[in-house]
């Protein structure tokens, strides 16, 4: 399988505070890795490092052979193949769903509105909320925002997603919604690397599950290894806590 994303010796210190410490990994084409660990632990710091939101202090990141660190690479245009949803949806509150999606197709794209719309009513279709397109956002509830906010990610066509606990800040009961959506999108061979306290979700759905603790991946392993026999110390401890 291609190489979609790849790691090396990542670095990320905020003054003295080294938060991300050499971390190297590999991520594939369609692969769904799941990123687990204490609050802290640099989880959302290396997801944002993959599209350079943060600047790593040192190492490198690959993405599609793009070298992000090097000033030539047009980082901009990697970031357009990059999707991201965070646990605070940010949709835009004075647009209308549909204009939320439409808005960075047309814009960073050059997409026609007619195209832009055609496609948008696709994928509120596949997020089930093709009744809400004229809706805004603050009348909508939780899990239907985050389903906008992957309708929004996914309208620029982007071969890979990253979410940062896209379900953490939803009611029980709208969690289920947002983790089909992204089941589905996992099925479809989307390259997803997510960053979840739903280890149900991370069992069923991930290939793969990294354990951070330290600014470190302590634990590198298929979501059975992970989950029944656990080699790291701190991730038993972890997971008989979340358990
Ligand atoms: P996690 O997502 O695993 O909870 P984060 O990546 O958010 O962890 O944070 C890891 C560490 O980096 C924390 O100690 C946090 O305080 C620190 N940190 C994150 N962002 C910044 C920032 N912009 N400036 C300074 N420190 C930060
Ligand atoms: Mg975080």
């Amino acid at each position: 399988m291609a190489e979609k994303i790849s790691v090396q010796n990542l670095v990320k210190k905020f003054g003295n505070n080294t938060v991300l410490n050499d971390i190297s990994v590999s991520i594939n084409e369609g692969e769904v890795v799941c990123i687990i660990g204490p609050s802290g632990s640099g989880k959302s710091t290396f997801l944002r490092c993959l599209n350079r939101l943060e600047e790593p202090t040192s190492g490198d990141i690959v993405i599609d052979g793009a070298h992000l660190m090097d000033k030539n690479t047009n980082i901009n245009l990697v970031r357009q193949h990059i999707g991201m949803v965070f646990q605070h949806f940010n949709l835009f509150p004075h647009l209308s769903v549909l204009e939320n999606i439409i808005l960075a197709p047309m814009d960073l794209k050059g997409e026609t509105r007619d195209e832009a719309e055609k496609n948008a009513i696709r994928l509120l279709d596949m997020v089930g909320l093709a009744d809400k397109k004229d809706a805004k956002p603050d009348s909508l509830s939780g899990g239907q925002k985050q389903r906008v906010a992957i309708a929004r990610a996914l309208a620029m066509n982007p071969d890979i997603m990253l979410f940062d606990e896209p379900t953490s800040a939803l009611d029980p009961e709208m969690v289920g919604d947002v983790l089909n959506v992204m089941k589905d999108l996992a099925k479809q061979g989307m390259t997803m690397v997510i960053v979840t306290h739903e280890m149900g979700f991370a069992k069923e759905v991930a290939d793969r599950v990294l354990f951070t603790d330290g600014g470190k991946i302590l634990e590198d392993a298929t979501p059975k290894e992970i989950f029944e026999n656990p080699q790291n110390e701190r991730t038993k401890d972890f997971l008989n806590k979340v358990l």
